[in-house]
């Protein structure tokens, strides 16, 4: 991830405001102020750091100074100990958080604030405002937004999906499964038969809805899932294909990706990929009926009971209306209520919307 432009860090002045407040902070010693203000010991001579080390200047015998020219003019020389002429407040802040960014991007497990203000030698609270007024959003939502790139970089190379998630720094892969488990009330076990032996080429990019995941097995595309998430998008994915062997896409597979996408952008670009539909026989039943609806067209889940010749149906073709794992190639979207609402939508009814916003625009 790049570090984007930096801003003018925060003027830190109001967070000493008074000489009540500055006399605090170097009792302390506190580096949070260092850059901020000087202190000059007048009987000495000599102005510091507030974080200075030498000890014991009276209270009466030093004054504060907003910049190192000020202590200057008054006639005071440099401290050797604390070398208070370094460099400027905005070059020592931005080479700060371009080392936290880089710890960020290279930690094994993403590291709280506390470790990476301790890092780069200031308090939590100072650096959280500081990482924010440089880089425009919080340290942890950098570090996630980091962490997203990171799966989806090491997708396309790692050999299966849990030693993406290890290489990305989740170090909870267990519970992918336990998730995984529970959404489909079957044991653990059980996942891993699913698609054992087989290997499924997947990528994960993004597009105009979110992120997209595809999947495809030898016979076809077996999976288009959609999401805000890429992690929740593995979740999903991984529940289905447990133990099969994931790996990268080739180029004929990269092909038939950009072919979705550009589906998904627009409809009018029709999609003629084979497709592994997986599923019980009523599943299938529904699915190949959902490919007969046109773009540009809606049909009601009792509609298509009918067409079925299993009117009384209604609830289980919606059931399986909302267990589609091919988004968009097995066009679920196209099918609303009776009374013409979007309903449900596995992938998010916003998602729903706008690919029925792009097909009557299409149509
Ligand atoms: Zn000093």
């Amino acid at each position: 991830m790049r570090v984007p432009v930096m801003t003018q860090p925060a003027n830190d002045q109001d967070a000493w405001p008074d000489d009540e407040a500055r006399w605090a902070a170097v009792r302390a010693r506190d580096a949070n102020a260092d850059e901020v203000f000087w202190y000059g010991v007048m009987t000495t001579g000599v102005y510091c750091r507030p974080s200075c080390a030498s000890r014991g200047a009276k209270r009466q015998n030093v004054q504060f100074f907003d910049s190192r020219e000020a202590a200057r003019a008054a006639g005071l020389r440099a401290c050797k100990r604390c070398k208070p002429d370094g460099a400027s407040l905005k070059d020592i802040h931005r080479a700060k958080i371009i080392e936290a960014c880089r710890l960020i991007e290279t930690a094994e497990e993403e590291p709280s604030l506390d470790d990476l203000a301790r890092h780069v030698g200031i308090s939590a609270y100072h650096f959280h405002r500081l990482f924010k007024a440089h880089m425009g959003m919080t340290a942890k939502a950098y570090a996630k937004a980091n962490r997203a790139q990171r799966v989806r970089a090491r997708l396309a190379k790692a050999r299966s999906v849990t030693e993406a998630i290890y290489d990305a720094g989740y170090n909870s892969a267990s519970r992918f499964y336990v998730d995984a488990a529970r959404d489909l009330s079957v044991a653990p076990a059980r996942l891993n038969k699913k698609a054992k032996g087989e290997v499924i080429r997947f990528g994960l990019g993004p597009c105009s809805l979110g992120h997209i995941l595809v999947a495809a097995s030898a016979r076809g595309v077996c999976s288009i899932l959609l999401g805000d998430s890429p992690e929740r998008l593995i979740e999903d994915f991984q529940a289905d294909f447990a133990d099969a062997e994931l790996v990268g896409g080739d180029e004929e597979f990269e092909a038939w990706m950009a072919a979705i996408i550009g589906h998904v952008e627009d409809p009018h670009q029709g999609l003629d990929l084979p497709l592994d539909i997986r599923g019980t026989v009523f599943q299938q039943q529904v699915w190949q009926a959902l490919r007969t609806i046109p773009p540009g067209e809606t049909v009601s889940y009792s509609q298509l009971a009918q067409k079925l010749g299993q009117p009384k149906a209604s609830r289980a073709v919606a059931k399986a209306c909302a267990t589609n794992r091919i988004a968009v190639a097995i066009p679920c979207h196209r099918v609303v209520r009776q009374d013409g609402s979007l309903s449900g939508y596995r992938w998010g009814v916003e998602r729903k919307e706008a690919l029925l916003a792009r097909e009557a625009l299409a149509s």
